[in-house]
């Protein structure tokens, strides 16, 4: 049996099947470095872009293949990935899928039945880490100095921001993300970086965004293109102001 379907909405998938007559749907969706946008602006890990992106294809899966029970898989991804040889984690703790390194959000799905497997062969790559500790070198924290210690990782701290005494100005103005370990990862240097959206980009003057976050009501074209782009479990404006202001003190 073949998915058709699955091939018209992704080619950014694995597929393995599993056995208990069930097969696994591996998504993935790649997120290229954005060009910087002038120092007026906010910063924005692209991942923070795709996983919205791969909801929206996870979603449209799902439906074209409802009669197959697809169920999303809640346990840990990465590690199912890992489990499944379909990628490599690197010493930065990020999971790397050729051509696209560790710029990939993950998603995965069970359905019933099974087909023809999807597989990539990583034996090429398996020394490819080079443990050249660039992302150790990289880090603005020490956070990968003794493996990936995710208690100070900024990218991790930033859910806990109210709390925490992260030093939070150096994320260099990004207000979603820190992407320092993914810059300069060897895995990642041959991709090509493209625009934001110009929408967005629009959004991200750091004025603009300010005004949203005070009032958020008052901006509902603002409060709709944040919820399409970053998802509306990340459009926290709140949250966002508080990087911000930071941002803007530091810019
Ligand atoms: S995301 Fe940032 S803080 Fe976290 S390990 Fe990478 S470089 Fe360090
Ligand atoms: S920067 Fe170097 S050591 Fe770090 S994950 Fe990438 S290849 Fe490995």
């Amino acid at each position: 049996m073949t998915l058709n379907r699955l091939n018209e909405i992704t080619k950014n998938y694995f597929l393995k099947n599993l056995d208990c007559g069930r097969a696994r749907i591996f998504l993935y969706e790649p997120h290229l470095p954005f060009n910087p946008l002038p120092k007026t602006h906010a910063k924005i890990n692209p991942n923070y872009l795709a996983y919205p992106r791969l909801t929206r294809i996870a979603k449209e899966v799902s439906h074209a293949l409802s009669d197959l029970s697809p169920v999303r898989f809640k346990g840990d991804l990465k590690k199912a990935f890992y489990d499944a040889g379909l990628g490599l984690r690197l010493n930065n703790n990020l999971l790397m899928i050729p051509p696209y390194g560790t710029r990939v959000s993950i998603e995965i799905l069970d359905i019933l039945g099974n087909y023809e497997e999807k597989l990539i062969d990583l034996s090429q790559e398996k020394q490819y880490c080079k443990k050249c500790n660039l992302c150790k070198k990289n880090c603005p924290v020490g956070a990968l100095d003794n493996g990936f210690n995710a208690i100070i990782c900024l990218r991790a701290e930033m859910n806990n921001y109210k709390e925490s005494t992260a030093p939070f100005e150096k994320l260099n103005g990004n207000i979603l993300g820190c992407e320092a370990c993914q810059l300069h990862c060897p895995h990642n240097l041959h991709l090509k970086t493209e625009d934001i959206p110009k929408d967005l980009a629009e959004i991200l003057y750091l004025p603009t965004l300010l005004n949203y976050c005070k009032n958020p009501e008052n901006y509902p074209l603002v409060a709709e293109k944040l919820d399409f782009y970053i998802g509306k479990n990340m459009n926290n404006p709140e949250k966002i102001q508080f990087f911000v202001e930071l941002a803007m003190k530091n810019a």
